[in-house]
């Protein structure tokens, strides 16, 4: 089934519901919905079968729910509906909960009913019960839908409250005053409060003078001081006294002055020398300690097995964390015992070097490098143990430097339900160490290895395991996963086995070792890295302010980080969990990976504005003329592409109020009929414009059609005459891309004159209009095509690139000039029914100064320019030839007669009317 995700953000849920729809067969487009219209446009494009939402915080347009069966995934139990469901659940305490899968209908969360679970609530905050009890329902719960829906034969179940088992009810938004802490409160009530908030939106509270949102809180059952009194510090944690006990917390996000924003850190980092005065309650790793407690890395054994323990918060791992994390590690090591199991987090395995940390220093180039190279220094330790065999059991999540560190163990084993992301390269082109040139190609293969790392997508451990990522994937559940391992652990160290095996792999290692030293590998990866922190390309930092900032940089970083790269910057919000997931989509809306440092230019929000001022157009003619504008589109045959146009033009036009009408041909329409039906159209009174569809069938003539068409309703400016009017700078109608393009360049005041703009096309319908656009311009053009040799070193040059080759991706981050406003026309549709332009927009946008995205950038423009022209070509019809409104035809108006007018107009971009009457003397 073709499968649309509608999701606010591609969640640990939502990148599950993905890889496990993928690994059975299923082809999934993951949707950011941020608005109406890019879920209209979508399901417009994609007619998918059925619709998901995972995680959405919209309102689905009732045009697509009456349509199309859209199912919402909701963190309830039936009948339970608002926003804040887990929150409420927690605080309630409740002791069952579950998850809903409903039918999107007129009413938020009250649609009718498809699936529901129901699971046992345990401690834990919001964000450990969403990755586990929650997802796992979730899934069961989806592919329990998915199998009804395919038989065709369910009926879901109205929501109905007399019913026994529909429990849950409506529930108000929960609110900071909601959650509101009085620390002579007992502590499992103010756990609860913390826990209810975490990860989002935190607890807003003053600790030590300093307001601040509170994060990650765990039982003390020792410690005791007066209330609210913090007693104690522990690895980068506070331990603050309640009212009948004491508890840990881990991370502080300081409330942001003058409106700045700010990040999560270590409460010790964030309060600083407010806490001189606090004692340091240190715990060894492997100190045996009375009840509950926080600490990050201990460590237990167990018949002749050492089970490391390190739950980094989100699984980022700092330059000291990773230091700690290696002398336990050596410690360890040093025990009679014969496997060692580091076991990661129950959230989060690791996702490597720790950003926010690092954002959080004077001089974060520096720190990335010391972060890294700790990191490579545990590593190698893992690498170079032959004194046990080594187990890395992924209990949670793995992404980016925390993927290579599981794979420097002699066995890697996860539990079922966890996503991995094997890749550095979205975090701003990052090139990654922990000598994954090593290891990641001598577990999956070089081909592979490369695939993995260039994909950038997450998979599921039932792919990593049959990629041979993984040596075995098993048990749902954390605590039963835990149960296998310590099994397989305990065997391993008891076999027979066990002795040629530790052989094998000290033979193994010196092998390596002689064909290419350890150090080798790691000095060619710090190479590549030494550039991304150090280099003249800034990408890397953007994307880490972009992540660690959650999209909202501060004022002081965004000049400085503008004055640096020329270009704009523009960021939107990142996810809170491990760094892999704080990429935007690579395609608006549309999921996949980047950093950004371009600034995007939405033309989406162009084209709404354009259709604003052509219905204020609208209205003043048809006050004047007493009728609508009229457009006939012809189509013939069944082209796909050219269907999905016509739709769009269909609903554009209605929604600006101009009549128009689809004349759809069979395929095997003959010259004739074609011309004898355009004939009929030029001579309709109520038809102003005429636009016929590309492609036509091999045995029918574009050069027929553009020779029948009448010149005065040639909105597409494909007849003779409308090309020659554009070549002599005659006012004309346009090709409605070339354009758009202009159009988006007016719109976004990019300079032309004297600049240099690179064409990758000479097509009729985009490279050769534009360049002569361009030219009435001034702009110095370079049309580039399927010929030009030394393509790269021509686009380099250009201030101003637009790339319309119809070649997936041609464009990459090598080709465009740092700082260069990128158009992508093109429109790519690949075979797993994604849609690309010829831009490599993830590594582009890393390099230029603002781009267009696909989809969302000229697509939505075209039809909008083209019903201009139609309305244009009304006036023109009624006698009134006056009303070149269009930028690009006001150009034409002007181009070789009034110089100094000329300038103005393109210096101040004011001018709305070019008018014919002005232009039309001098070209008699
Ligand atoms: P076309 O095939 O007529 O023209 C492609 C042009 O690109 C040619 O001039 C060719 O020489 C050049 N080219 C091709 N490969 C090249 C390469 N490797 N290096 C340099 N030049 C190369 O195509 P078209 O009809 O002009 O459409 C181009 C793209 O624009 C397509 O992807 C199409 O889907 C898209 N398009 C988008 C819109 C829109 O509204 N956004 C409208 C029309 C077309």
């Amino acid at each position: 089934m073709k499968i649309v995700f509608f999701t606010t953000a591609h969640n640990s849920l939502s990148q599950r519901a993905f890889v496990e729809l993928v690994d059975r067969g299923h082809t999934v487009i993951v949707v950011i919905a941020s608005s109406e219209d890019v879920m209209l446009e979508a399901v417009e494009r994609e007619h998918p079968d059925l619709i998901v939402a995972p995680m959405l915080k919209k309102v689905i347009p009732a045009s697509i729910w009456q349509q199309h069966t859209c199912i919402i995934v909701h963190p309830g139990i039936k009948g339970d509906r608002g926003p804040s469901s887990l929150d409420w659940a927690i605080l309630n305490a409740c002791e069952e909960w579950g998850v809903t899968l409903l039918q999107a209908g007129a009413e938020m969360d009250a649609g009718d009913i498809w699936a529901s679970r129901t699971f046992s609530m345990r401690g834990g905050s919001k964000s450990h019960l969403y990755r586990h009890e929650v997802t796992e329902a979730a899934i069961q719960g989806l592919l329990e839908t998915i199998a009804k829906f395919e038989s065709k034969t369910f009926v879901p179940e109205p929501l109905d409250y007399s019913r026994k088992d529909v429990k849950g009810c409506l529930q108000a938004c929960m609110k900071q005053a909601d959650r509101a802490i009085d620390w002579a409160e007992p502590s499992a009530s103010i756990l609860r409060k913390i826990r209810c908030a975490d990860s989002f939106p935190g607890i807003l509270d003053t600790v030590l003078g300093m307001q601040c949102y509170l994060y990650d809180a765990h039982e003390e059952d020792v410690l005791r001081g007066t209330p609210g009194q913090i007693i104690a510090k522990r690895d980068g944690a506070i331990c603050r006294a309640t009212g009948d006990g004491a508890i840990w917390i881990t991370h502080l996000k300081q409330k942001g002055t003058d409106g700045q924003p700010s990040f999560k850190l270590p409460a010790t980092h964030v309060l600083g020398d407010r806490l001189d005065h606090v004692q340091e309650a240190p715990l060894a790793v492997d100190q045996w300690c009375i009840g509950r407690t926080y600490r990050e890395i201990w460590y237990e054994e167990r018949h002749a097995v050492g089970y490391l323990h390190f739950d980094f918060y989100n699984g980022a791992m700092s330059t000291d964390q990773c230091q700690r994390l290696r002398e336990a590690f050596l410690l360890i090591r040093r025990r009679p015992t014969k496997v060692i199991v580091l076991m990661g987090g129950t959230d989060f395995w690791s996702n490597g070097i720790h950003l926010n940390m690092i954002e959080a220093t004077d001089d974060p180039a520096h720190e990335s490098w010391r972060n890294i190279q700790a990191m490579n220094d545990l590593v190698r330790e893992l690498i170079t143990t032959e004194s046990h065999l080594v187990i890395s059991a992924l209990q949670g999540t793995a992404g980016a430097g925390g993927v290579i560190l599981a794979l420097a163990a002699d066995c890697v084993y996860a539990r079922k339900g966890i996503v991995l992301h094997p890749h550095y390269k979205g975090m701003g082109n990052l090139y990654g160490s922990e000598y994954w040139t090593y290891l990641l190609p001598k577990r999956v293969g070089r081909e592979k290895a490369r695939e993995l790392t260039e994909a950038l997508l997450p998979i599921s451990s039932r792919t990593a395991q049959q990629i041979g990522l993984l040596d075995d994937a098993f048990e749902e559940d954390a605590a039963s996963f835990r149960e296998h391992i310590r099994e397989l652990a305990e065997e391993l160290a008891s076999s027979h086995r066990y002795e040629p095996m530790l052989e094998e792999k000290r033979q193994a290692r010196k092998n390596d070792e002689e064909r290419k030293p350890l150090q080798v590998y790691r000095n060619e990866e710090l190479q590549r890295m030494w550039l991304n922190f150090f280099g003249a390309d800034r990408s890397y930092h953007l994307a880490r302010k972009n992540f660690v900032y959650k999209g909202l940089m501060p004022d002081h970083d965004r000049g400085d980080e503008r004055g640096r790269t020329g270009g704009h910057v523009e960021f939107t919000a990142g996810h809170d969990a491990g760094w892999h997931y704080g990429r935007q989509p690579a395609r608006d809306g549309y999921c996949g990976r980047a950093s950004m440092t371009a600034e995007i230019l939405d033309g989406r929000a162009m084209s709404a504005e354009m259709k604003a001022e052509l219905r204020g157009e609208m209205r003043r003619f048809v006050e004047k003329q007493g009728q609508a504008p009229g457009l006939g589109i012809v189509r013939v045959g069944g082209d796909a592409a050219s269907g999905v146009y016509s739709k769009t033009i269909l609903r554009v036009a209605a929604d600006v109020g101009i009549t128009a009408h689809l004349e759809q041909l069979p395929v095997n329409t003959s010259a004739d009929e074609l011309r004898a039906l355009l004939v009929q159209l030029n001579n309709d009174q109520a038809v102003h414009g005429i636009l016929v569809q590309m492609p036509l069938p091999a045995h029918l003539s574009q050069k027929m059609v553009a020779a029948t068409i009448a010149s005065s309703k040639d909105i597409d400016g494909i007849s003779s005459r409308s090309v020659g009017n554009l070549f002599l700078g005659l006012p004309s109608f346009l090709p409605s891309t070339a354009a758009a393009v202009m159009e988006i360049l007016e719109r976004t005041h990019t300079p032309l004159e004297g600049r240099r703009v690179v064409v990758i096309s000479r097509s009729n319908v985009v490279g050769k209009p534009l360049g002569m656009m361009l030219l009435q311009k001034n702009a110095t053009v370079t049309i580039c095509h399927s010929y030009t040799t030394n393509l790269a070193a021509l686009t380099r040059q250009a201030d101003v690139l637009v790339a319309a080759a119809g070649r997936p991706r041609l464009v990459t981050d090598e080709m465009v000039k740092p700082g260069a406003v990128v158009i992508d026309v093109g429109i790519n549709a690949l075979p797993d029914g994604g849609i690309v332009g010829d831009v490599d927009f993830a590594s582009v946008r890393e390099v230029a100064g603002a781009i267009t995205p696909v989809p969302g950038g000229v697509g939505p423009l075209t039809n909008v320019v083209l019903l201009k022209q139609c309305v244009q070509a009304a006036w023109q019809l009624a006698g009134e030839k006056k009303e070149w409104t269009s930028t690009a035809c006001q150009i034409s108006a002007y181009a070789g007669n009034d110089a100094d007018h000329w300038h103005r107009m393109v210096a101040t971009h004011t001018i709305v009317s070019a008018s014919w009457e002005i232009a039309k003397p001098r070209f008699k």
